[in-house]
């Protein structure tokens, strides 16, 4: 049994009190996961952005909202944990300027400036113990094989889960399991449910099993 963190959903990054960059995640993914995760029995912790989905009963939830926030919280809770499945799809840029009050129209383009938020899963990756383990996902419209197991690499990911953007927010997801070193462990298509539990079966055997 291990103790495994799961980041899930979208992250916020806010330009004014109103107005957010996000994306389209829907924690979905994160949510079959924990559930796979739990019914293996492994003990859940999820990190989420803001989502309309619940998380399972048996996962301890710390609710967030944008990317800073969300490292923060892994940071906290990472020390306590096997591993990291890092199933969120945290916003990547953040403004540069966060107005106070709303951000009135003048009827001129608006230009903004953003710049990089921290990648979560290079940074806990970075830092993790030797007997710590660490899963990311790879969302690709091109060179998608080649791009993931580079994504691997630079963020030092023992298994990378390749999805196609047609899974944002669906039901359903089609999915590669790639070790760092380039092997495919697997190719599978189904609801997220089961894709949740052929993850948690190829985490349970590659990284988990002989611990
Ligand atoms: O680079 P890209 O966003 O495609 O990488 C995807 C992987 O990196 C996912 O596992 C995602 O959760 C993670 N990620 C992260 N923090 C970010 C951006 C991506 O943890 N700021």
């Amino acid at each position: 049994m291990a103790r495994i963190l799961i980041t899930s959903g979208p992250t916020r990054q806010y330009l004014d009190p109103v107005r957010y960059l996000t994306n389209a995640s829907s924690g979905k993914m994160g949510a079959a996961l924990s559930r796979a995760a739990a019914e293996r029995g492994h003990d859940v912790i999820v990190i989420s952005g803001p989502v309309a989905i619940d998380y399972p009963e048996a996962s301890d939830v710390v609710q967030v909202v944008s990317t800073e926030e969300m490292l923060a919280a892994a940071e906290t809770r990472f020390p306590d944990c096997d591993g990291l499945i890092g199933a969120a799809a945290p916003c990547d840029y953040r403004p540069v300027r966060v107005s106070k009050e709303k951000m009135a129209k003048t009827g001129e383009p608006l230009k903004l400036e953003l710049i990089e938020t921290p990648d979560i899963v290079a940074s806990l990756a970075g830092k993790r113990r030797p007997d710590q383990w660490v899963v990311g996902f790879a969302l690709e419209t091109n060179d998608h094989r080649f791009r993931a197991i580079t994504k691997a690499e630079r963020k030092q990911c023992d298994l990378m889960v390749l999805n196609r953007p047609e899974a944002m927010n669906a039901d359903a997801n089609q999915v590669e399991i790639l070790r760092r070193d380039g092997r495919l462990l697997s190719q599978f298509s189904g609801s997220k449910a089961d894709c949740a539990q052929e993850i948690l079966h190829w985490i349970d055997l590659e990284l988990i099993a002989g611990t």
